[in-house]
This record gives C-alpha cells, sequence and structure tokens, in this order.
C-alpha cells in the first residue's frame, strides 16, 4: 500500500509500526459553530482511510480531537451570553449528529483540549528544561523556533524565508526573542476561561493540543497524522516542532493532507455568500451523496463543490443503487447454486475487485475506485439476469456492498430502513424483557421471524439475520 507523505513529497510503501495496526491522528474541529462542508471533506476522507485499513485487516486506533477552547468560542460564547463550556459542549453534539448523518464512524478515542491541559502542562515543562521553551514575564512561554533545527520539513520551507516575512511584526519591546517563536501557554483575559500553570493562570496555544492528545492515546511515534492541507503550516509544522523536541522521536512516519474545496471554482468564505454548513447541505441533499461526490474525486486535489457535480454525483449513486435493487430483486426469485459458467462470471466479477483494491492501494485513489465500482455495476447489469443462480445474485450483490461500505455509502437505502425497523423491535422486546414480561418478548421474536428476521442473542449483544 502507497501513501503520499507530505513529509517526503512522494509516494512511499507503507509500513506500519506494529503489524496488524495502524495509529491515526486526524485534527479535529474548533467547535464553534456548525461544521461546514470543508470540514466535511478530511472528516470523509479519513474515515474512508480507516475503514479500508480495517477492511485489510488492521486494528486501526483512531483519535480525532475535538478544539473546545479557542478565540472563537470564546468570542462565540459572549456573543451569546453564556460560558465558553456551554458553546463548545452545544457543538461537540451537533458536530458528532453531522459525523453521523455522513457516516462518518466515531473515533476511538475524541479527547478534549480541555480535559488534557496537565498534559499540555507537562509538555511545555519538558520543552522549557530541554531549552526548547522559555517563559515571559507576563506568563507567556514560548517554543523557541530555531533551536529546533528541523523547522520547516514538513513544509518545505526555509525558516531564514520565513523570517523575512516576520520582520515587522516584532514589537519593540516584545520579550519574545524571535519573531517565529509560537505560543505555548498565553495568558488569560477577564472573563475567559483559564487554568492554573507555573507560569499564569491562562490556557494553552493550539498547537500543543495535538502534540499532547497524539502522545497520550497513540504514543511517541505514530503511522499517519492527517489534516487539511491548510493545517500544513503553522499547524502540523508546529507539531512536529514540539513532539520530536519534547519526545525525542520521530512524531509521525506518514504525513496526509487532503485537498481544499471551492464553490463554484472559488474559495468558500462568508463574505462571498458561498459558505455552507452540513447542515444547509442537508437541506437540499441527502448527505449520501455529499459523501458519495467528494470520494469521487482524488483527496489531494482541490474539489470543486457546484449543483451540477452534486447532480451527477447523485445520478452516479442512483445508478449503483438501482444496479443493488435489482440484485436483490433477482435474490427474492432466483435459487439454485453456482453453475460452472458462473464459477466464471464471478471470477470475472472479481477483477473489478481488484481494481478497486489496486486503486486505494495507491495512495488511496478513491476516484479510480469508484469507477472500478462503476464497471462493476455495468458488469452485473449485462451479467446477472433471471436465469442466474441464487448463489451467484447474493455473490455478486456481496461484492458491491463490501465495496460500497468501505466508501462509507449504503448500496440499498432499504436495508437502512429494515436495520431501523429491527431494531425498534429489539429495543421493545428489551425493555420487555426488563419489564419480565417474556409473552411479550417472545411475542416480538415471532413476529420477526414470521417477517423473515431471526434475532440471535450474542455476548456483544443482539444481532439479526435474514433467514
Ligand atoms: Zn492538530
Amino acid at each position: 500500500m502507497k501513501i503520499y507523505n507530505t513529509l517526503t513529497k512522494q509516494k512511499e510503501e507503507f509500513v506500519p509500526i506494529r503489524e496488524g495496526k495502524v495509529s491515526m491522528y486526524v485534527c479535529g474541529p474548533t467547535v464553534y459553530n456548525y461544521i461546514h462542508i470543508g470540514n466535511a471533506r478530511p472528516m470523509i476522507m479519513f474515515d474512508t482511510v480507516r475503514r479500508y485499513f480495517e477492511y485489510k485487516g488492521y486494528d486501526v486506533n483512531y483519535v480525532s480531537n475535538f478544539t473546545d477552547v479557542d478565540d472563537k468560542i470564546i468570542k462565540k460564547a459572549n456573543e451569546e451570553g453564556v460560558s465558553a463550556e456551554e458553546i463548545s459542549k452545544r457543538y461537540i453534539e451537533e458536530t458528532k449528529k453531522d459525523m453521523e448523518a455522513l457516516h462518518v464512524r466515531p473515533a476511538s478515542v475524541h479527547p478534549l483540549a480541555t480535559q488534557e491541559i496537565d498534559g499540555m502542562i507537562q509538555m511545555i515543562e519538558t520543552l522549557i528544561d530541554k531549552g526548547f521553551a522559555y517563559p515571559v514575564s507576563d506568563g507567556t512561554v514560548y517554543f523557541a523556533v530555531r533551536k529546533f533545527g528541523e523547522y520547516g520539513k514538513l513544509s518545505h520551507k526555509d525558516i531564514d524565508d520565513l523570517e523575512g516575512g516576520h520582520r515587522n511584526i516584532n514589537v519593540a519591546g516584545d520579550e519574545k526573542r524571535d519573531p517565529l517563536d509560537f505560543v505555548l501557554w498565553k495568558p488569560k483575559k477577564d472573563g475567559e476561561p483559564y487554568w492554573e500553570s507555573p507560569w499564569c493562570q491562562g490556557r494553552p496555544g493550539w498547537h500543543i493540543e495535538c502534540s499532547v492528545m497524539s502522545k497520550r492515546y497513540l504514543g511517541d511515534t505514530i503511522d499517519i497524522h492527517a489534516g487539511g492541507e491548510d493545517l500544513i503550516f503553522p499547524h502540523h509544522e508546529n507539531e512536529i516542532a514540539q513532539s520530536e523536541a519534547a519526545n525525542g522521536a520521530e512524531f509521525a512516519h506518514y504525513w496526509m493532507h487532503n485537498g481544499f474545496l471551492n464553490i463554484d471554482n472559488k474559495k468558500m468564505s462568508k463574505s462571498l455568500g458561498n459558505f455552507f454548513t452540513v447542515r444547509d447541505i442537508q437541506e437540499k441533499y441527502d448527505l449520501q451523496v455529499l459523501r458519495f461526490f467528494m470520494l469521487s474525486a482524488h483527496y489531494r486535489s482541490p474539489l470543486n463543490f457546484s449543483a451540477e457535480l452534486m447532480a451527477s454525483a447523485k445520478s452516479g449513486l442512483e445508478r449503483i443503487r438501482t444496479a443493488g435493487d435489482r440484485l436483490l430483486e433477482l435474490k427474492e426469485q432466483a435459487s439454485g447454486q453456482l453453475t460452472e459458467e458462473e464459477q466464471n462470471l464471478l471470477q470475472g466479477a472479481a477483477e473489478y475487485i481488484k481494481k478497486f483494491e489496486a486503486a486505494m492501494e495507491d495512495d488511496f485513489n478513491t476516484a479510480d475506485a469508484v469507477s472500478a465500482i462503476f464497471e462493476l455495476v455495468k458488469y452485473a447489469n449485462t451479467h446477472v439476469t433471471d436465469q442466474s443462480s441464487k448463489e451467484l445474485v447474493e455473490k455478486i450483490y456481496q461484492m458491491m456492498q463490501n465495496l460500497m461500505n468501505i466508501l462509507g455509502v449504503d448500496l440499498t437505502t432499504e436495508e437502512d430502513d429494515l436495520d431501523a425497523h429491527v431494531q425498534e423491535m429489539i429495543a421493545k422486546r428489551q425493555q420487555a424483557r426488563k419489564d419480565k414480561d417474556f409473552a411479550l418478548a417472545d411475542q416480538i421474536r415471532d413476529q420477526l421471524l414470521a417477517e423473515g428476521i431471526q434475532l440471535l442473542d450474542t455476548r456483544e449483544g443482539v444481532k439479526w439475520k435474514k433467514v
């Protein structure tokens, strides 16, 4: 499997630190409002990366934070006359709803910056002890960029060019030693949330959060660190400087970044009136279409969002789903096992799975992977007929479903409805059991069985299957 690594500017073979395991950190949103569709792109893309690793049998430890202390959160809280905590809690909940609607699975851990302050203070102390950071008289702590010899290695910037750009920013009398130095800890202002620290009552800078949360949940060195390309500089560059200076170990082996999202070929901005939250999009489109649309492009390319392109994604997805529905219908009336001829047909279909996998293993080229699904659809439409055996129909359907699952897009909407119905019945049955109304519990089980659904009581809870 090859991954384009921003650090080396080339595709590299993926070699995990521990066999069969992937540790992955994806920078999450600052929670002061509903997420916009630009935020949705890395969520969808890296969720798909995770799904593919899991499909290949890897055990993925996927960590993605919520930045819940920040100037924007405080500003919003002041505007509404509520606490910063109330704002961040509200928008974490709303973001989780959007993620669910986008089929972005919850991370293994979603750490909150405000819950990790102790770790941040510890790392800052280590950086001061090692000579990579210094406090000034008002209690601000800065990272001394020039002390970290490899600064600029991710963004491929020359530190002296950066210095030139910053020359005029340094104000007279500032105790900051170098204009490039960035904040690790800053003193509180009136009305702001703050924490005690050895330097002053204050709060952490943004960059230190991710270094600390990544270390705590994944260790000093991780396999993949990911985010939008706007984070390469300074955020990820600063994360590398902090983590590598403090831990004395390489921070991440692979750095993945997704490209920008434009609206009608223009940068999305509130002032241009082309700013869309995921909620705005949800009013007009099925979010599965948005997900499918985003994955129809290569993640490193800029992605242009427009009504026309969404319409074409919608009709593309419909084409796939129509093929899926057709197979489900054929399955109802078909019977029998694979014939010899069908064995060959199945092998022919498996070629598209190989194509899909080859695309994904070439730096997660979801655009080509989607093309492979279209080819499989065409193949199924041509070769699976009302003469086909039940086994063939089922196997081809399963192939399509497996590939769509990797993309996080449902092959049929029917399956969803059915699952929702069954889950509701399971919940009713659980309640009946709790109430010791075993007659009702049995009645619900029998009713589902009559509908062709068998319930299985397993250690992980109640599962169901079609019979
Ligand atoms: Zn980050």
